[in-house]
């Protein structure tokens, strides 16, 4: 996926770490020995761990993602970061929500406080636009069209047609609406350095925003102005980008009722956060659609 996005772009060297304020304080984050730190004035692995150990609550076999997280660092760490955030996020209470959604992020015991593990990282340098701009170099682009006003004459257009819309959508929703997460983006400006970091999560239930993104800090603050952009969850409507698919038990069973239809459709493939259903990361979205591609050209699909 790397050697793939570096033929349209370079990348820089930055890497997420956001911080989490909580009331007035700011907390390093994902939760490593920093944070536990902050909190409880613990300094080694050792002494974090046997206060971790004192507060896990028993859950052997978690059905949520509440449970999971209590089982992993107890309640006091799930009400200051997890419970107002995700609540906020997706609308409804932890205990209804599957596990998935937070196993992503990491649990450390070292002062280690990159987002995530991955070898590569970064951002491209002048921005995703210009790289997606580079990769669709030379390819016919409509926008303002919808594929699914006109079946009849886009579907001819190609032998494989590959449909990255919501696959409920494209089946006319005949086994039920899958549900999505919306998102509201308020964006500000500001002379100077408003927050000293790319990421700030807000994890207070009472604060309507998630976060607040400062995007020069991309690009390691250069700028003396600032664009920022405050992120207000939604609950989603047709009217509305469907931003994140919710991986619930009765969502997941009705995906797999199109993904039966979808079976019966040969020429159409569906991929792509929507059309596969799935809270996918970036890389994960790219390394789907090359070996898509790969078996497509293959002719293995
Ligand atoms: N999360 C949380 N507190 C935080 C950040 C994340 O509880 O400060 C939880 C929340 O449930 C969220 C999930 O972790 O939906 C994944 O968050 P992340 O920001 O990594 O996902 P993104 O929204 O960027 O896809």
């Amino acid at each position: 996926v790397w050697r793939y996005v570096n033929q349209f772009a370079a990348f820089n060297h930055f890497v997420n770490r956001p911080r989490v304020r909580y009331g007035n304080r700011i907390f390093s984050f994902p939760i490593n020995l920093l944070t536990l730190h902050q909190l409880w004035g613990v300094t080694t692995p050792a002494e974090a761990e046997a206060r971790l150990a004192s507060v896990r609550e028993f859950h052997p076999d978690p059905q949520n993602l509440e449970q999971w997280i209590l089982s992993q660092v107890g309640r006091e760490i799930y009400e200051t970061f997890i419970k107002g955030y995700t609540t906020k996020q997706w609308g409804r209470d932890p205990s209804l929500l599957p596990a998935a959604i937070i196993k992503r992020l990491p649990i450390r015991l070292t002062y280690d406080d990159n987002y995530y593990s991955d070898r590569y990282q970064g951002v491209p340098i002048g921005g995703y636009t210009k790289m997606v701009s580079n990769i669709l170099e030379d390819i016919p682009v409509e926008l303002q069209t919808d594929f699914l006003d006109d079946r009849e004459y886009f579907g001819n257009l190609a032998d494989k047609i590959i449909f990255t819309g919501p696959i409920d959508r494209y089946f006319e929703y005949s086994e039920g609406v899958l549900e999505y997460r919306s998102l509201r983006f308020e964006r500000f400006t500001y002379e100077g350095d408003y927050q000293g970091n790319a990421l700030v999560n807000y994890a207070d239930v009472e604060v309507p925003y998630t976060r607040i993104t400062e995007h020069k800090h991309f690009e390691f603050n250069q700028q003396p102005f600032s664009v920022l952009t405050r992120e207000f969850p939604n609950p989603w409507t047709p009217d509305r980008p469907p931003y994140y698919p919710v991986n619930d038990d009765r969502n997941n069973r009705i995906y797999r009722e199109y993904r039966a239809l979808a079976a019966q459709e040969p020429r159409v493939v569906f991929g792509g956060r929507l059309g596969s259903y799935r809270y996918y990361d970036m890389h994960h979205v790219i390394g789907a659609a090359l070996s898509l591609a790969k078996n497509l050209v293959s002719g293995s699909r």
